[in-house]
């Protein structure tokens, strides 16, 4: 009799939460603006399988396809004929993309083109030495997801929709948001026939780079902790924190992003998440805080601050680390660590800029004026734009390619 009655309720129980399992997801609203996010708890929800069998039955073997949509196209601040340049360049990059990796379901883009210097005069004051920023791409919505090491990672949504999960963590609207500057000069393919100026950008090689970003190409290796100049920066992978209602802070471990699980030192090859696994030291999943400034405060307190102290140091010292993705390359890439001071989104994020002339030209820090994509990949001896090791990366991070046909795929997580 007790046994029935247990079984009873835990039949109800699994009914009642099965309505409501949840996934741990973080949306980001501005392409130019990282911190412009909101972590959401979204729903696990059930796809319509034969929605897949649709697409792939409609979708022809066309080498001439791309599979990056342009969904969502705000176009400032520029003539019609240039708005429609913006967009045959979005076109071609999704064109060379889909060349080189098998997408399964289309990735839908958000674009706006915009004079980012008056939506955001601060980004083009030259006065105070800042960059003018040229263009930006981000994945709308990262997705919780357990790896093959035990550590739970965040995936861009354009790579979870390859995975074509009857169940999966509910998507975004869009999968890549985009800002470009339509103040800057740039070139666009359909000006073949004129030689690019020295100062020009030519889009479709910063678009097409900012199009890697979104599609997962990005470190969650940061300064988190904004302490002014109290103390020197702390580096570490991304403190996953919830606000409670009443402003408390409960801390969820520090997360790699899931271009961080091939990381390594090159002083000695060990896996940069090996520190990841020492930084969580600092607290249990769970714990509470009585707001941000007391999290940063316990942060600077305790012996993992040194750990991140030194982070620093490492980050910003020339050859120190590299991508290393063993099961898809035999080779190794640089990653820039020769910016100091550290710098969100750039330094680890992309390769050291010694790759500049090798056919890995594509995701170096600073992008050159004055020469074409096409330029760059003939001056390098290359085949495509899309490098070996910038292939290799983005294999191992779960893109599938004709000689990676069964790619890594990490496991759901998800909580009641
Ligand atoms: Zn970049």
């Amino acid at each position: 009799m007790i046994f029935k009655n247990n079984f009873f309720i835990f039949f109800i129980f699994l009914i009642f939460f099965n309505e409501r399992v949840f996934s741990h997801c973080i949306d980001y609203f501005d392409a130019i603006d990282p911190e412009a996010k909101r972590i959401v708890t979204c729903p696990l929800v059930t796809e319509d399988s034969s929605k897949y069998l649709r697409r792939s039955s409609s979708s022809s073997s066309d080498e001439d396809e791309s599979k990056i949509q342009l969904v969502e196209f705000k176009c400032n601040n520029a003539t019609e004929e240039t708005c429609n340049k913006v967009k045959d360049t979005f076109f071609l990059a999704g064109k060379i993309i889909s060349k080189t990796f098998i997408l399964k379901t289309p990735i839908l883009l958000s674009v706006d083109y915009t004079n980012l210097c008056i939506v955001k005069p601060e980004l083009c004051d030259l006065q105070e030495g800042k960059v003018v920023v040229i263009g930006s791409a981000q994945s709308a919505r990262e997705m919780l997801f357990l790896d093959d090491d035990g550590l739970t990672r965040y995936y861009p949504q354009s790579l979870v929709k390859q995975y074509q999960l009857k169940k999966h963590p509910e998507f975004a609207t869009y999968d890549i948001i985009a800002t470009f500057n339509s103040i800057v000069n740039w070139r666009f393919p359909s000006d073949y026939n004129v030689p690019i100026q020295p100062k020009q950008f030519d889009m479709l090689y910063i678009v097409l780079h900012e199009l890697m970003h979104g599609l997962g190409f990005g470190s969650n290796w940061k300064n988190w902790f904004l302490t002014g100049n109290k103390t020197p920066p702390l580096i570490t992978t991304k403190p996953d924190i919830v606000v409670t209602s009443d402003k408390q802070i409960i801390f969820n471990e520090f997360k790699e992003s899931a271009f961080d699980r091939h990381l390594i030192f090159n002083s000695n090859y060990n896996n940069l998440t090996s520190i990841t696994v020492k930084l969580n030291d600092f607290a249990k999943p769970g714990t509470k805080f009585n707001n941000v400034t007391d999290l940063i405060q316990s942060f600077i307190n305790s012996r993992q601050s040194l750990i991140a102290e030194n982070m620093n140091n490492i980050f910003t010292t020339f050859n120190s680390l590299s991508s290393y993705p063993k099961s898809c390359h035999s080779e190794r890439a640089i990653l820039e660590t020769s910016i100091v001071p550290f710098q969100n989104g750039e330094s680890i994020s992309h390769f050291d800029q010694s790759y500049i002339n090798t056919p890995d030209f594509l995701m170096t820090t600073i992008q050159v004026p004055g020469k074409t994509l096409s330029d760059l990949v003939r001056q390098s001896g290359g085949t495509s734009p899309i490098g070996p090791r910038l292939q290799a990366i983005m294999e191992c991070l779960g893109y599938e390619t004709k000689r990676n046909l069964t790619p890594y795929r990490p496991k759901l997580v998800s909580s009641l």
